[in-house]
């Protein structure tokens, strides 16, 4: 064994609790920690030829990059839309490396790890309500997780014309039809060859709505004559988090033949809070969801799940048959993930989300959403009271959608939100909605409390006197 390397293995004891302590201190000071970073780094670092062994890496860590990492996972991270690691999913996630597993197929040495992900599966299903026709497997993202249903989805609709697209490549136009898709979606029918310009814009219901409009679907659903399409919904818009309404498509499905897939990256944990699963009612008819865990089940990223219905799983073999492998056997029969969604070798990316369903079960992710949605309509309130800022659009969940007040402003509105972010006590993402400048505030992290609001609003009344506003 190369010296360095053995003495890292002799050493490993001391090796990793020096990363609990950096892990600790990170975690223990986010609170102070700012939530942007303009500095940057020299990209240009020498290879060290004999290699510095992980304490020496661990130094130059804590030297160079660590001060440069920013509070992401802390309490006032409003961007995008992201939660923070708590305690249960950090384990999960350290230990997924430790263990090391390929998480392929059930049938195989270290095949329990594929079981792990299944009984995942099975409690997601049992948080979110849904039935166990769904089966489910984790991949990096919503954007995989999209292209995964999606995928399955062009296979589908080739198969109601007697093709097979996976096989032969596409040779039909593929009808999509959507009307606020995420743009990841938009994303994925590029990378699916159907063409991130050919899907069809539905309107949204008229008022301050991105929902879609249910007479414009249908009458655009009767000008395809019967044709098969694809239908992209949404259950949670990031601008406003507004949903479709799930029982009308539902309904649809009665009387046309279509593939309906839900993005439901963060809305769908509406499901886990009597006072807002509304929202996502009849949603168990769709044939596939696309969920986030990096957001609202707050553990760290690249943890995301989708959802097919079982009925569909040969049509998704056919999608992602890893066909040159001669001893993966009948796919059927020996269930193994690499035939049923984009990646071959996986990580047990599972764990941090098992360890966190069970470390804080049904009661612990309803408290995370509802806190959040009571923290979005308090910000929401406070800010309006400022006088300095509107809502552009009435909160519904978790996502504050506002500018500043007046169409005047509306060319401060990035200098504002640069000057904002430039505070490092909160970091929030701009957006452009009905044709205004917007800001956007997501409340998704389980450290989130009234008292960030409360210094978030200080902030932003100080940056509108410094720019005169
Ligand atoms: C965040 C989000 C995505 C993309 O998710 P990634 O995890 O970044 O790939 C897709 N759809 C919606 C509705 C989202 O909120």
């Amino acid at each position: 064994m190369n010296s360095v390397l053995q003495h890292d293995l002799n050493d490993i004891e001391n090796i990793l609790e020096k990363a609990k302590q950096q892990g600790i201190g990170f975690l223990n000071n986010l609170e102070n920690i700012p939530t942007s970073n303009k500095e940057s780094i020299d990209t240009n670092c020498h290879l060290n030829e004999l290699g510095l062994g992980s304490l020496e890496v661990l130094n130059e860590f804590n030297e160079r990059l660590a001060p440069l990492m920013v509070a992401s996972p802390g309490p006032r991270y409003w961007g995008f839309v992201t939660g923070g690691s708590t305690p249960a999913s950090i384990v999960g996630d350290w230990l997924a490396s430790v263990y090391d597993q390929n998480t392929q197929a059930v049938k195989a040495q270290g095949g329990v790890s594929a079981l792990i992900e299944f009984e995942t599966i099975n409690l997601l299903l049992q948080l979110l309500e849904l039935p166990k026709t769904f089966l489910g497997g984790f991949v990096t993202g919503a954007t995989m997780s999209n292209f995964t249903c999606l995928g399955v989805a062009r296979q589908w609709f080739g198969s109601q014309l007697g093709k097979d697209f996976a096989k032969n490549g596409i040779s039909e136009t593929i009808p999509v039809l959507a009307a606020t898709p995420h743009s990841s979606s938009i994303k994925t029918l590029a990378m699916l060859g159907i063409g991130s310009q050919n899907y069809t814009v539905i309107k949204t219901i008229e008022g301050n709505r991105e929902a879609i409009d249910i007479d414009d679907l249908e009458k655009n659903i009767r000008s395809l004559s019967g044709k098969p399409f694809i239908l992209i919904s949404s259950a949670g818009t990031v601008n406003t988090a507004d949903f479709d309404d799930f029982e009308a498509i539902s309904k649809l499905r009665e009387k046309y033949s279509f593939w309906w897939h839900i993005d439901a990256a963060f809305g769908g944990f509406a499901a886990v809070s009597e006072k807002n699963k509304h929202f996502v009612k009849g949603w168990e008819g769709a044939d596939s969801i696309t969920i986030d865990c990096h957001k609202w089940l707050n553990v760290p990223y690249e943890s995301a799940f989708y959802l097919i219905k079982e009925q569909h799983t040969a049509l998704q073999i056919e999608t992602f048959q890893n066909s040159n492998a001669p001893y993966l056997g009948n796919p059927l029969e020996n269930f193994n993930y690499l035939n049923v969604l984009p990646e071959n070798s996986r990580r047990l990316r599972a764990l941090p989300v098992w360890f966190s369903l069970l470390a804080y079960g049904k009661n612990g992710f309803r408290d995370i959403v509802e806190n959040s949605v009571v923290l979005a309509l308090s910000f929401g309130e406070q800010l309006t009271e400022t006088g300095n800022f509107e809502l552009l659009a009435p909160i519904r969940l978790n996502n504050v959608c506002f500018t500043l007040k007046g169409d005047h402003n509306q060319e401060k509105v990035s200098q504002f939100l640069t000057h904002l972010n430039d505070t490092g006590k909160v970091f929030m993402t701009p957006t452009v909605y009905q044709n205004r400048k917007g800001i956007r505030a997501s409340f998704v992290n389980w450290r989130t409390t009234e008292n960030d609001i409360r210094i978030v609003i200080e902030e932003m009344k100080t940056v509108v006197l410094e720019l005169d506003i």
